[in-house]
């Protein structure tokens, strides 16, 4: 059995949550089990070691969950982008579609230095309008993204696409 096949046999999928015809992915299995809790880890850091990453940017709220064990293991730094009102310092925002509505996001203004080497990390890549709008952020502040990582890539949505021609790694595709 692949560690694909493995992570999709815990993953759950809750049908109409949060809202009619979404079939929702929960990860939290993967996060009850500590040696898959740590394989997962390892397997989305791994395409990125050895690309210089100096920051990985965690979307709230389960991006984060991984995005700081993926940081730690590229020896690089944290940054978390969250929902309005969230970050006590002074921001930048971007809002964006979802695939189950709209939202805004934002960023700590001084998260990023010019040039910095970011990667993108979520869990769910769905239509990528998330990823695209946090990708505008991470470039308002003048540095550069190389790659995105995901857990789970639905690809009947074509979000690779959206996000265009940078790395897009993800550990399951729907
Ligand atoms: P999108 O902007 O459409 O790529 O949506 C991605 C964001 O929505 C991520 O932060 C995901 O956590 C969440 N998301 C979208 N669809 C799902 C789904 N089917 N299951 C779990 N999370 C989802």
């Amino acid at each position: 059995m692949t560690f694909s096949d493995q992570l999709s046999r815990v993953i759950r999928t809750i049908p109409d949550f949060p809202k009619p015809g979404i079939q929702f992915k929960d990860i939290t299995p993967i996060l009850q089990d500590p040696a898959l809790l740590r394989a997962t880890a390892d397997a989305l850091a791994e395409p990125y070691r050895n690309r210089g990453i100096e920051k990985v940017v965690g979307i709230e709220s389960r991006g984060f969950l991984f995005a700081l064990m993926i940081a730690e293991r590229l020896e690089a730094g944290f940054v978390p982008v969250r929902k309005p009102g969230k970050l006590p310092a002074k921001t930048i925002q971007a809002s964006y579609a979802l695939e189950y509505g709209f939202d805004t996001l934002e960023m700590h203004e001084d998260a990023l230095k010019t040039n910095e080497v970011v990667l993108i990390h979520d869990d769910v890549l769905a239509t990528g309008g998330t990823a695209q709008a946090v990708a505008g952020l991470v470039t308002q502040l003048g540095a550069n993204v190389v790659g995105y990582s995901f857990l789970i890539e639905l690809g009947f949505l074509n979000g690779r696409d959206r996000i265009g021609e940078i790395t897009v790694e993800a550990l399951i595709r729907y």
